[in-house]
């Protein structure tokens, strides 16, 4: 059984469905719905495995800054909001996090607090159980490349080995999130595994990153604020091969290997991106709006993926060009999700619906 973090999220979501597709477990999806979590992105799944299906699907509305719910789920001695008990997991991936980068420019603390102080709490339950009930289990951090900080443009991809060099405070967050991570696996022998992934592209991502915010702005007609020259430089990888990736890594990774990098081997320039978005959806290039550039803005990533393909076989499926094409032709598709995600009236509703009674 596998316990999740943020599985109502973007790369979460896409995670639980894959894993309800090709395996007969259960998930645990553990999410706090913040703005970025959405029901809406596992109905499907709730509908058919939750407990009017067969009962392997489970979600508890919780924070990972909550020790006792943390202790509890890893313990398998938590309770859905009907009463059931959850089952006992051996394995954790760790996705919730606070994600985007200009929310961090705008405010760090709340990403010190989810991604830093959550990640320790996270981390600090499993080693109280493991201590208690020692049995084989896999804790895997969901991580980015943006820990390496910004890469020359001639420069190699990242290995792991490079050196952790954070610039925005989300980068930092989430380095100072991976340290943890290795510090428990150094000083407590925690069973844990690092993965940092490139930018993710797919459906149901949250129309505030690149491509969904392009995207939507373009089917509306809108400006498309294209930062600085647009020239920086980003390595896309389709969301299901990062599920997929992930997959890989719990049931092959090495323990001591404790980093793998995911990339898509499709580094494209940000510009270039806009304007394959433009004309995919037969929009004029004079939408495009060059704006002051974000503050600390990386210029260029790229991941060198060759531990993780060697160790496991994993190589990402999707080409760019065919995985751009159908998510912008999803974006076409699903206008009522994206409308509703970005309105203030679902937000409301979802306060009022769906707050647990001890908030
Ligand atoms: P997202 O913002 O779409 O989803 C984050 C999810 O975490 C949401 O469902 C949210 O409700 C939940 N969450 C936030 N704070 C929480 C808390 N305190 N307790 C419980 N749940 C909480 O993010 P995403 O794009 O799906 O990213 C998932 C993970 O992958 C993150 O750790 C992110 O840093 C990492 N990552 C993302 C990308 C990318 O391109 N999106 C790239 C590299 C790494």
């Amino acid at each position: 059984m596998i316990l999740v973090t943020g599985g109502c999220g973007f790369i979460g979501s896409a995670f639980v469905l894959g894993w309800m597709r090709d395996c007969d477990e259960p998930v645990v999806n553990l999410d706090l719905l913040t703005y970025a979590g959405n029901l809406e992105s596992l109905a499907d799944v709730a509908s058919a495995h939750g407990t009017d299906g067969d009962g392997r699907y489970c979600f508890i509305r919780g924070d990972v800054r909550d020790g006792a719910l943390m202790t509890a789920l890893v313990a398998g001695r938590a309770t859905d909001a009907g009463g059931r008990p959850t089952p006992l997991p051996d394995a954790l991936v760790h996705f919730a996090a606070e994600s985007h980068v200009d929310r961090s420019i705008l405010g760090p603390a709340e990403f010190v607090s989810a991604n830093v102080v959550g990640t320790q709490v996270v981390l600090d339950a499993v080693r109280a159980e493991l201590e208690k009930a020692p049995r084989p289990f896999r804790y895997v951090q969901v991580s980015t490349d943006e820990v390496y900080g910004s890469l020359a443009r001639d420069a190699a991809p990242f290995t792991e080995r490079s050196p952790i060099a954070p610039n925005s405070p989300y980068a930092a967050s989430k380095a100072g999130a991976d340290v943890l991570v290795n510090a428990y696996a150094e000083t407590f022998a925690l069973p844990a595994l690092i993965v940092r992934c490139s930018n993710n592209y797919g459906p149901y991502q949250f129309p505030e990153k690149l491509i969904p915010l392009m995207t939507t702005r373009a089917i509306e007609g809108e400006p498309l604020p294209v930062y600085g020259d647009g020239m920086n430089v980003r390595d896309w990888l389709h969301v299901d091969d990062h599920a997929a990736a992930l997959w890989a890594v719990l049931t092959k990774g090495h323990l001591e290997d404790r980093v793998y990098n995911v990339g898509g081997d499709s580094e494209r320039m940000n510009l270039d991106v806009v304007h394959d978005i433009l004309a995919q959806l037969g929009a004029p290039r004079t939408l495009v709006q060059f704006v002051p550039d974000r503050l600390g803005h990386d210029r260029r990533y790229a991941m060198n993926h060759e531990l993780l393909s060697g160790r496991t076989g994993w190589y990402p499926a999707h080409t760019f060009r065919e995985g751009l094409r159908d998510t912008v032709q999803w974006y076409r598709d699903n206008e009522a999700w994206w409308s509703r995600v970005r309105s203030e009236a679902y937000r409301a509703a979802r306060e009022l619906y769906l707050t647990p009674p001890s908030a």
